[in-house]
């Protein structure tokens, strides 16, 4: 996977390989799919939703400029295999989930490996989690049809936002640097496909 999926498409970071190397990504897919665990694709993990594809993990933890003092927040837990990769980058993760039973299961899988440095919220994450902010980085893993208001304010000064921005079919993979309050740069990294993020700010039902 590290070879042909991530250094073959361009990730250099010898961080994000080592972590990508690092973390047993069948541990956080279901029990039939587990000999597809480390194939080119996203997989279902129930509740119409999916763990994404290796590269986009390695390609979104890239894009954010994680550094090992980082406070960062992840917006879809899912099955927990992406905050478990960017646990191994960052300080400390925070990551919310809206549907209880897979952040229930993300927290037994990250609980198998060790994993000291994350936590798992549940709620409602295009509001972000004020209580923990500012972030450094937040890492948003379901497309929203723009960037949230409340996760821009809750970054740090040159804090980092990656997230999907469009309709259901296609998004672009942005990311916001924070200058300044009030004032971002943004940046286009790629056209991507996700779950819709489901929320205040982000796509009602
Ligand atoms: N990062 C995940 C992993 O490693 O398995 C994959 C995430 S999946 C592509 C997107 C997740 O975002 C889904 O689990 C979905 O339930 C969740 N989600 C959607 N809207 C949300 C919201 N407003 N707050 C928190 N989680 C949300």
């Amino acid at each position: 996977m590290v070879e042909h999926q991530l250094k073959a498409r361009g990730i250099k970071d010898s961080r994000i390989l080592s972590a990508m190397g690092a973390i047993p990504r069948h541990l956080f897919v279901p029990e039939p799919l587990k000999e597809q665990a480390y194939e080119d694709h996203p997989l279902a993990i129930g509740y119409g939703q999916t763990i994404s594809q290796p590269y986009i993990v390695a390609r979104m933890a890239e894009a954010s400029l994680i550094t090992p003092s980082c406070k960062l927040l992840e917006i879809g837990t899912g099955s927990g295999y992406n905050a478990a990769v960017l646990s191994e980058l960052a300080k400390v993760v925070y990551t919310i989930e809206r549907i209880e039973p897979l952040a229930e299961d993300a927290k037994s899988h990250l609980k198998e490996i060790q994993k000291s440095n994350v936590f798992v919220f549940l709620g409602d994450g295009s509001l972000g989690l004020i209580d923990k902010a500012p972030f450094d980085v937040i890492i948003v893993t379901a497309a929203s049809p723009e960037a949230p208001k409340s996760l821009l304010n809750q970054l740090a000064k040159g804090g980092r936002l990656v997230i999907p921005v469009g309709d259901a079919l296609t998004q672009k993979l942005l990311r916001y640097t924070k200058k300044a309050e009030g004032d971002f740069e943004v940046a286009v990294l790629d056209f991507v496909r996700f779950v819709p993020l489901i929320g205040k700010e982000g796509w009602t039902l």
